[in-house]
């Protein structure tokens, strides 16, 4: 869940104008602002004394989400020197996220106990897949190809080879993940039995998998 506090640190992180919004309950001129009414969360552009475009909120989350989302659209807010990797996602400097996911993700595929989601800030693709128990366990490759290729590779098998690339994904990189995730990973592979992406090996090559796709990560 996403809460004000989180928020605030991420618009931080991702470089946006400090003036640009108000999460604090202070109203300001052309702001964004956020804040608790009662039993609901309303935000509202805040410009000369007049709330323009209030919207109500029954969560906190949600009201964070939809915030954040106009926020992040905006590029004319920024701050951030160029070639500095995303704040949301870490591309193009990550590869790989374990059960825990970047916020600020758009599914924009759908397949079988797979998607592919794009980060809302800097437009990476991920390429997630579901791993026992009971699907509930999430680790996110970076998808270095387009939207239709993924679509073409999800065809071939119903999701198979996108399940073998996002596994071969895992071992590649499990071992570069933050202190937190690893531990999460450590976890999944004591209580799965062998059952996890780090521990059931497969034949996949990905730099034949590059090749069939027609061209280089
Ligand atoms: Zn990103």
């Amino acid at each position: 869940m996403l809460d004000i506090r989180e928020l605030g640190s991420i618009l931080e992180s991702v470089g946006v104008r400090r003036d640009a919004y108000s999460l604090d309950g202070s109203l300001g001129d052309e702001r964004l602002v956020l804040l608790r009414d009662g039993h609901h969360w309303v935000t509202f552009y805040s410009e000369r004394g007049l709330r323009t475009d209030p919207r109500s909120f029954a969560n906190e989350h949600e009201a964070c989400e939809y915030f954040g989302r106009v926020l992040l659209a905006d590029r004319t807010s920024r701050a951030l020197p160029l070639g500095t990797p995303c704040a949301l996602c870490g591309s193009p400097t990550r590869e790989l996220w374990a059960i825990k996911r970047p916020r600020f993700l758009d599914v924009v595929k759908t397949g079988n106990w797979c998607k592919l989601a794009r980060c809302c800030d800097c437009e990476a693709l991920w390429c997630e897949v579901a791993y026992e128990p009971y699907g509930a366990l999430a680790y996110l490759a970076r998808w270095h190809f387009s939207e239709a290729e993924w679509a073409a590779l999800h065809g071939r098998d119903d999701g198979k080879t996108v399940g073998d690339w996002n596994g071969a994904m895992v071992r590649a990189y499990w071992s570069t993940l933050p202190a937190d995730e690893l531990s999460e990973v450590a976890a999944h592979r004591k209580r799965s039995y062998g059952r996890n992406p780090v521990d059931e090996p497969n034949a996949f090559d990905l730099g034949e998998l590059e090749k069939s796709l027609g061209r280089p990560g």
